[in-house]
């Protein structure tokens, strides 16, 4: 069992899949045998987040590389909801909440992809 990088999506099995059935990337899943506990200071951890933000977004080219950052801070920000915020972009984000602020060249998440859970939301909002 294991889960996409993408959009979390969780699978029993890889077999015979060459891309996630929800998302469509190609990018690895990872198994959840390989999830770990580790001990980190939570400045660090920005530094290496905020470093792996900057080259996926000096990257665009592959809009799965800021996805996959962005899907991973989120996994993380999640466990430490108290914590600042681990991405330049959701630090910018949570100043422009209090400051009128206008800045360029901010790395950014690029469009969620559309996944088949969001299709299938849709249809069964369409059904009822
Ligand atoms: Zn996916």
């Amino acid at each position: 069992m294991g889960r996409c990088v993408i959009c979390n999506f969780e699978v029993e099995s890889f077999e015979g899949l060459d891309s996630c059935p929800n998302c469509g990337t190609t990018y690895a899943p990872v198994f959840f045998v390989d999830d770990i506990n580790i001990a980190i200071n939570w400045q660090e951890l920005r530094g290496l987040v905020m470093w792996a933000e900057f080259w996926a977004n000096a990257h665009k080219e592959s809009e799965d590389m800021l996805r996959f950052v962005y899907n991973q801070a989120e996994r993380l920000e999640k466990q430490f909801p108290d914590r600042q915020r681990l991405t330049l972009y959701s630090e910018i984000e949570e100043l422009r909440k209090v400051y009128d602020v206008e800045m360029h060249n901010i790395p950014e998440p690029p469009p969620k992809r559309l996944t088949l859970n969001d299709v299938l939301d849709e249809v069964q909002g369409i059904i009822k």
